[in-house]
């Protein structure tokens, strides 16, 4: 069963092939089996799992379930699941029971999905390679000595080693799309405001987006149909129809008019991994689609405007854990000042307190128009950039990653080398576009991806772009090594 996309395992629900409560057991017992060798999972919730699984089972008999009504999913631990630890991987919220849902998790709930457990991630989402999480690092299903990416590397390796059929993420500067790479799977970052954030908890709110982590682009449009919806409850989400996802993937895709920037072809991109992408550029053109060279000349000054704002934002979001309201708390404070300290030291991570310092650094008075303002400036024009281009091209396609999957400890003691992992994807978050990863092929026997960037709301489009790609060749089918 763990060898079907979710678009199959639907139908096999529906001709009672197996059961969702089979189905579950069968992941819940992979999870138990294998998941020690990954470390993808932070919480199985197998009990809540095999409850929802029967009520599934319900549903479905009565007919007119909802299409994934059955379908076990994993959530990233930086969704709120009510009555269920949601760490983000800090030790800072070790002990914290979530009081409710995220909306994207009540949205799952309410069309049957089976939640198997929370995943691991970077503490806070904060890492390019899932090694700053608080219950350890998650091992690359592809090879274990190289990490799967991050933040969201417990999504991937879950699916990438079918421990799920396909998981929830969130990308604040490519942490969905990164680990797609890396893992070999297709990963989606929607527009942002496409996807309520209500109870995800915040690192970067104007750049912070859900989106998902599947084997295909058509398992990726039926999550996003479920996942996507207007809610009052996030100021920031937008009140867009939500449309059916599935409803272009076949359309062909002569005419197509694709837009390859020679900022995503530079220096720091790894040969073979430029080959791969090529190969992928050569496919898209035999299916029809037109080539077109662009420029997005803002490109180099991203990575550096995005350090400036992700860690402003953060140092304010984090604030509120402080030892009083949520999470750790340290042993016999001597007064106010020393519970806050001695509770952020203990409970937060070396990442993460260096984003909070640079962030507090940033903001203050005096230094303020100098880099946040600044950064604020710099952000505009990468939009720009983008809306530019789109005048001409349907979809912008470049490599998700300079490289693939690197080995632990390889990135860990040079923070710079570990945030130019997400340089060709910052930029997508800045200005607020839909990013989509599918694999193109293996370099050293370890997956790369080709990332595709869509214009506002303009996901349909792009998994129509990716799902052709998969009609016309097999990476997506490929699997790690020994998982069967
Ligand atoms: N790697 C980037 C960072 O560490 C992006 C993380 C993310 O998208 N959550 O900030």
């Amino acid at each position: 069963m763990h060898q079907h996309t979710m678009a199959q395992l639907a139908q096999g629900l529906r001709d009672r092939a197996f059961s969702s409560v089979e189905l579950t057991r069968h992941y819940l017992e992979r999870i138990e089996r294998l998941d020690p060798a990954y470390n993808s999972y932070i919480t199985v919730t197998a009990e809540r799992a095999l409850a929802q699984a029967a009520k599934a089972d319900e549903r479905l008999a009565n007919g007119n379930a909802p299409i994934l009504c059955g379908i076990p999913i994993a959530h990233k631990d930086i969704f709120c699941t009510l009555g269920v630890r949601t760490s983000c991987a800090s030790k800072m919220l070790d002990n914290f029971i979530a009081p409710y849902n995220a909306t994207i998790v009540s949205n799952y709930e309410a069309a049957g999905a089976v939640m198997l457990g929370k995943t691991n991630m970077d503490e806070f989402a904060m890492g390019s390679s899932n090694e700053t999480s608080f219950y350890g690092p998650v091992k690359n299903p592809w090879n274990t000595g190289c990490v799967p990416g991050g933040s969201s590397g417990g999504s991937a390796a879950s699916v990438a080693a079918h421990l799920a059929p396909g998981a929830t993420a969130s990308d604040t500067g490519g942490s969905i799309r990164q680990p797609a790479a890396l893992c070999g799977l297709t990963g989606l970052k929607p527009t942002y405001g496409r996807v309520s954030r209500w109870g995800m908890i915040a690192f970067a709110s104007s750049l912070d987006q859900a989106g998902t982590l599947t084997r295909t682009a058509e398992d990726a449009a039926l999550m996003l149909n479920t996942m996507a919806s207007f809610d009052p409850k996030d100021s920031t989400c937008v009140d867009h129809p939500v449309e059916d996802y599935t409803a272009q993937l076949d359309q062909p895709l002569s005419g197509l008019r694709i837009g390859i920037p020679k900022e995503y072809f530079g220096d720091g991109l790894n040969a073979d991994t430029a080959k791969r992408v090529q190969d992928a550029i050569n496919v898209y053109a035999s299916l029809g689609a037109t080539l077109h060279d662009i420029s997005l000349p803002h490109t180099h000054l991203a990575v550096p405007a995005y350090y400036v704002i992700a860690p402003a934002e953060c140092s304010a979001n984090l604030s509120r854990f402080d030892g009083v309201r949520y999470g750790h708390r340290c042993e016999n404070p001597k007064d106010l000042n020393d519970l806050y300290e001695r509770s952020r030291s203990e409970g937060f991570g070396e990442e993460v307190k260096r984003r909070i310092l640079v962030g507090a650094y940033a903001l203050s008075a005096g230094y303020y128009d100098a880099y946040y303002n600044k950064a604020q400036q710099v952000r505009r024009l990468i939009k720009q950039d983008f809306v530019d281009a789109f005048e001409n091209v349907d979809v912008i396609l470049g490599p998700t990653s300079p490289s693939p999957a690197f080995a632990f400890g390889s990135k860990t003691q040079d923070p710079v080398a570990m945030y130019l992992e997400d340089i060709y994807t910052i930029a997508t978050n800045l200005a607020g576009l839909p990013g989509l990863s599918i694999p193109c092929g293996l370099v050293d026997s370890k997956p790369v991806g080709l990332q595709l960037i869509g214009n506002y709301f303009a996901e349909g489009k792009l998994l129509n772009v990716a799902h052709q790609f998969q009609q016309a060749t097999d990476f997506h089918e490929q699997c790690a090594p020994g998982i069967e």
